[in-house]
């Protein structure tokens, strides 16, 4: 591919809004939200406000139809100022690209401008089970076809924006086992059956929604079902593909946050007569974090620029999303050792950033899997 590190104005256009608004209204909450655990519900109205619930979403929808790496922008400055808020708009961005993707007309036409303008408030994405995460082929929530509906049943796990969901993409098996018996639904919130649970008291992303579902025959029409019988697991697959280009960007944008924090203290803070920032170790843990956080956005970068342009992207997204992630956890880590015990409490920002962080090895995909789906690429 040829090589372009020059942004559009359109793209320009969507990183400055962003940016202007996380630092405006989104950083100014960001503590507290993570402090009380409270869910950033005006914050995503005000995304939704500027076409940020749907970046990739065209135009005749209410999305800003701007692209992947416009997209990967806007959330790298949202995670910036707050990673909850940024996870939140994520799962949302790719559930309005899921059902732009794959969806008929009917559900484009009905769900598309409901999530853009943030009258779903949110979307959700249920694919992990209690008992299945990484091996999402062997799920067990069945969808049994009865007349011209499907009866759901079973359990999901770790659904994110599960509570406030609007419409939520869930997968269940309508066929035999594997990947080749899952199919896919849109399923609205306050359908019959379905029941919410208790929100996860978790590690970090405090103000972002994680709750298990359960289905106990909750009946949909058979409309709702997304693509044909058989096709949910390759749905998921690529989904997960764009979702893995969100995840990277979020991980930039925390990242992007611990380092300024530690650049800025190192300036502030003297130890044995100098600021700290005129050590050697400590300029070489910037530098190092600089690095990585730049090799980050070029790799997330190249894999929006394949998605927009239309090649395939599998492997570049789970690269990206694999190296920012990891690098992203290196660099709050060293923020923090930068700041020595301040970086340690709650009054400095560095504490959240590496308990945000820590999620974006984990889910869309582990360190574990983004290898396994590089190797299958190399080997193959
Ligand atoms: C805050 C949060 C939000 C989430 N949001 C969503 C959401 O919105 N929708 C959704 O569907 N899911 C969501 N998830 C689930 C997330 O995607 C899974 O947690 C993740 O995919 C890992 O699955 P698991 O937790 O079941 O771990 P497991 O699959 O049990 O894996 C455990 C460990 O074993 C490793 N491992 C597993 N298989 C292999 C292998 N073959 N080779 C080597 N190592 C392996 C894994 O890498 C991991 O380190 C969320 C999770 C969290 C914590």
């Amino acid at each position: 591919m040829s090589l372009d590190l020059s942004l559009t104005e359109s793209q320009q256009l969507i990183q400055r809004t962003a940016r202007e608004f996380a630092e405006r209204r989104v950083a100014p909450r960001a503590s507290e939200l993570d402090r009380e655990a409270a869910f950033p519900e005006e914050l995503v109205r005000g995304l939704a406000e500027l076409g940020l619930l749907g970046v990739n979403v065209r135009q005749e929808f209410g999305g800003a139809e701007a692209g992947a790496l416009a997209y990967s922008l806007a959330m790298t400055e949202i995670a910036r100022a707050c990673a909850s808020t940024a996870v939140t708009m994520a799962v949302t961005n790719m559930v309005g690209e899921v059902i732009q993707a794959f969806g008929d007309d009917a559900q484009r036409a009905h769900h598309l401008p409901l999530l853009t303008s943030g009258a779903h408030l949110t979307g959700a994405f249920a694919l992990s089970e209690p008992a299945v995460g990484s091996d999402a082929a062997k799920l067990t929530t069945i969808a049994r076809r009865d007349g011209d509906t499907y009866v759901l049943d079973g359990q999901k796990q770790w659904i994110t924006n599960g509570a406030h969901a609007g419409v939520i993409v869930v997968w269940a098996r309508t066929g035999g086992p594997g990947p080749r018996g899952i199919s896919c639904f849109l399923v609205e919130r306050g359908a019959a059956g379905l029941v919410v649970g208790r929100a996860e008291d978790k590690h970090g992303l405090r103000g972002s929604n994680t709750v298990p579902l359960t289905f106990d025959a909750c009946r949909v029409p058979a409309s709702c079902r997304l693509g044909e019988e058989g096709v949910g697991f390759r749905i998921a697959m690529m989904a997960l593909d764009g979702g893995r280009i969100g995840i990277a960007s979020q991980s930039i944008g925390i990242a992007t946050a611990g380092l300024e924090a530690a650049t800025r203290y190192a300036k502030e803070r003297v130890a044995f007569g100098r600021p700290l920032a005129e050590h050697q170790a400590v300029q070489f843990m910037l530098a190092d974090s600089a690095a990585e956080l730049d090799a980050a956005r070029m790799l997330t970068w190249r894999a929006a620029t394949l998605k927009d342009r239309g090649d395939r992207f599998t492997q570049e997204a789970s690269m990206a999303k694999l190296y920012a992630s990891e690098a992203a956890n290196r660099v709050c880590n060293r923020a923090m050792q930068v700041l020595g015990g301040y970086g340690y409490v709650r009054d400095f920002p560095v504490e959240r950033h590496l308990r945000d962080v820590r999620i974006t090895t984990i889910y869309e995909g582990t360190s574990e899997i983004q290898r396994m789906v590089i190797a299958r690429g190399l080997l193959e």
